[in-house]
């Protein structure tokens, strides 16, 4: 059998070579590389996809996190409220900016924030933290699943806090609101993408946006890309250099169009992934837990997206170990919690503070899922896996 890839881009790209080339081409025609009429096309077609009203387009994900934050003013003296199992930029563009993050444990179910940890946490502090005033709340939407919502806005609300959805992991992906089903980034006040190239929507270098239907955090959004500045040469608040460049809103515009196929094709090999993992019964002895999709059955499309295929497993690093034996590619996302990190240890945190979070970073393992992976790598995976676990009780 050929080699299996984690994630095979190469695939993808030659799916639609002709396509993504010639619109290349046309922007090195145009010779307009920063904004312009492809970054203001795009912003239209995913605040469309994403039922927003605005969206505006940025050089990272990482870049939104922060450039969101900033338009709504935190900085020195705020907190702001996450999840401690994350990809890095979504506490880093926190501290970035001179305020603290305040973590707080995720649901073992979905590996998300807790609601009901987040209700405890408000409860027990208010809105101040050992003196900084805590003024936003970022849910991230890990592996494609989005946060269970409705509890953490009603708890907004009553604290008075913003709402700035990561949606790094999850575009496209829906939520059964008490209003409707609603779409990653059109549920909080704001909602952020990234379009690094491994993402479900992934383009040939960095990219994010900012989605969101309020008008006013659209023109600060614009003017914060811009180095706060409207008219050229001055300047109303400050700012940075945030923008998004044609090219990569080009290719994004041509892979937007596949990408609900593309979803759709995530979701067949989880299905295929859950139904070999039955025949191999590695379930009923709990060797290995099955990611848990909350939405389905409730009427949703992309009740799960699937940027990654995350399982349990016992013995985890000797399974991960045994499978790169075998050549089989796995991935932890994440190793360790985010208040565990060096870089954080000033925030006071010690282990055992969030151990959910850290019980997931133990026992998590990421399988290829990438929507062109062959059915016979899944049953070679699969079988591998089995073959670690036999004999063992
Ligand atoms: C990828 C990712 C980001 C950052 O996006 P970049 O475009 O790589 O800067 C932020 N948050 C989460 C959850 C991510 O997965």
């Amino acid at each position: 059998m050929e080699e299996i890839s984690f994630l095979d881009l190469k695939a993808q790209y030659q799916s639609i070579k002709q396509e993504i080339d010639k619109k290349i081409l046309e922007v090195i025609s145009s010779q307009r590389f920063v904004l312009g009429p492809e970054v203001e096309n795009l912003e239209k077609e995913l605040a469309a996809y994403s039922g927003t009203e605005f969206a505006v387009g940025v050089s990272s994900g990482s870049d939104a996190l922060i450039i969101s934050l900033m338009a709504i003013g935190i900085g020195k003296g705020d907190a702001v409220i996450t999840s401690p199992f994350t990809f890095f930029a979504t506490a880093g563009a926190i501290s970035r900016l001179g305020a603290r993050p305040i973590f707080c444990d995720i649901d073992p179910d979905t590996y998300n924030l807790s609601p009901v940890k987040l209700a405890e946490l408000l409860e027990k502090e208010g809105t101040e933290f050992n003196g900084q005033k805590i003024k936003a709340i970022i849910p991230v939407h890990l592996y494609g699943q989005v946060v269970d919502m409705d509890p953490i806005n009603e708890l907004a609300k009553n604290y008075h806090l913003c709402v700035i959805e990561d949606a790094a992991q999850a575009i496209g992906s829906e939520y059964p609101s008490k209003k409707g089903i609603k779409k990653a980034c059109s549920i909080g006040d704001m909602g952020i993408l990234s379009f690094f190239p491994t993402k479900n929507l992934g383009g040939f270098g960095d990219g994010g946006m900012v989605l969101t239907n309020n008008k006013e955090l659209t023109d600060k959004l614009k003017l914060l890309r811009m180095h706060g500045s409207r008219n050229k040469y001055f300047y109303e608040i400050l700012g940075g250099n945030f923008r998004l460049d044609a090219i990569q809103a080009a290719i994004l515009r041509v892979k937007l169009k596949h990408l609900d196929s593309w979803q759709e094709m995530r979701r067949k090999n989880a299905s295929s992934y859950a139904q070999l993992f039955q025949e191999a019964e590695l379930l009923d002895d709990g060797f290995v837990i099955l990611p848990r999709n909350v939405y389905k059955d409730k009427g949703l499309t992309n009740y799960h997206t699937y940027h990654q295929y995350v399982i349990r497993a016992k013995n985890r690093d000797n399974l991960m170990e045994f499978l790169e034996s075998r050549k089989v590619p796995t991935a932890i996302y994440y190793p360790l919690s985010l208040h565990l990190q060096k870089c954080f240890s000033g925030l006071g945190y010690s282990e055992g503070d969030f151990p959910v979070s850290e019980k997931a970073s133990a026992e998590v393992l990421a399988l290829p899922v990438y929507p062109e992976l062959p059915a016979s790598h899944q049953e070679y995976i699969v079988a591998s896996i089995k073959e670690f676990y036999k004999g063992k009780n």
